[in-house]
Parts: C-alpha cells; structure tokens; sequence
C-alpha cells in the first residue's frame, strides 16, 4: 500500500557500516520528511489498534525506538517507557545483561516504570539478532509485565531474530 511504499522509499542503505561487512539500514530520512514519520506513526497505530486495542504502555529501546515509541504511544493516549543503555537513568533501576556480536552490553530500565500486569507492547527500528529486543523482554519479564508483543520498522530476515524472540509475536513494517 501507499504507505509502506513511502516508508520504503526513506530507507537508506550504507555497505560497510559500523564495520566491514555489514549493511546498515538507516532510518534516518524518515525523519527528515513529515509525511513518512506520519506514515510510519500511521502503520504502526493501525497494528496496535487492530491487534492490541487492549495494551497499557508502549516500551521503547535506546535509542531509535525513542524516536518512534513516544508519537505512537501519544496517538493511542497511552504511557511511554524507555529502555536504555546501563548508566544513563536515575534511581532504582533493574537491569539484564545480553551478548552483542563481540562482547556484552547491558540494558536498564527503572523499577517503578512498568507495574506487575500491565500489558506492553515494545518497539526499536530494526531487528537483526533479536538480542537487544530478547533482554528488552527479559527486564519485561522481571517487571512482571504482560508482553504482547514487538514492533520494529525492519526486519532483517536472514539474521532469524523472530525465532529468538519467541513465543513472543513481532510486527515488523518492511522485511529485507
Ligand atoms: P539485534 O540485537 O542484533 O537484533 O540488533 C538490533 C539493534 O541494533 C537495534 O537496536 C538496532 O537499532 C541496531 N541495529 C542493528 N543493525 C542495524 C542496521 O542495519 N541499521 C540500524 N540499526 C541497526
């Protein structure tokens, strides 16, 4: 459809980026043109409304989906949460260790940010491994949350992310 179409189109792709080899997808220029960052707001608030009417808080991961989480969450007049990188949030926080493709990061989120229960549907711009979406669901988990679900914009499909990500769904805009 028209939309995704418009989406598509502002995606960039950089061979050799961060490192040689790999192909960076690069969202960037949807953010530089109202009406693709409208588009993808669109898209995926026709998702959530279709699949997830019932979803209590939107969780977004550092740092892209900071980009996308907080305009998707207004739209459906619901909360939104940040996962971020260890270190960079205040107060008591909880955290889950995950491996990167060399070594290990960590993520953090704070611990009154999401209450027992509650169901949240967590959104990034891109799923490659699925490891940073896993520890995000991981810190979910730990909050006692009900996790309906991951959102990405892309979804590289020869990485097998979803498989990782399982049982838990993922709702991806574009597949490459
Ligand atoms: P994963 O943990 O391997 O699924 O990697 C996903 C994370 O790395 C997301 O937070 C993405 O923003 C980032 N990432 C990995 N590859 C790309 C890419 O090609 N473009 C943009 N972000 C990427």
């Amino acid at each position: 459809e028209a939309k995704l179409q418009l989406v598509h189109r502002h995606i960039r792709a950089f061979p050799d980026f961060p490192r040689k080899g790999i192909l960076f997808r690069d969202i960037c220029p949807i953010l530089k043109d109202p009406a693709a960052l409208t588009a993808v707001t669109d898209l995926f608030e026709e998702h959530v409304r279709q699949n997830h009417p019932q979803v209590d808080l939107i969780v977004g991961l550092d740092a892209r989906g900071f980009l996308f989480g907080p305009l998707l969450a207004q739209r459906l007049s619901i909360g939104f949460v940040l996962v971020r990188k260890k270190g960079k949030l205040p107060g008591p926080t909880l955290s889950v260790l995950y491996d990167l493709e060399y070594g290990k990061a960590e993520a953090e989120i704070q611990d009154d940010s999401v209450a027992p229960g509650q169901k949240i549907l967590l959104i990034d711009d891109l799923l490659a491994t699925g490891g940073t979406l896993y520890a995000a669901c991981e810190l979910m988990k730990k909050q006692q949350a009900e996790i309906l679900g991951c959102m990405v914009i892309i979804e590289l499909k020869e990485l097998n992310g979803i498989e990782k990500l399982k049982p838990h769904n993922l709702f991806s805009l574009i597949q490459y």
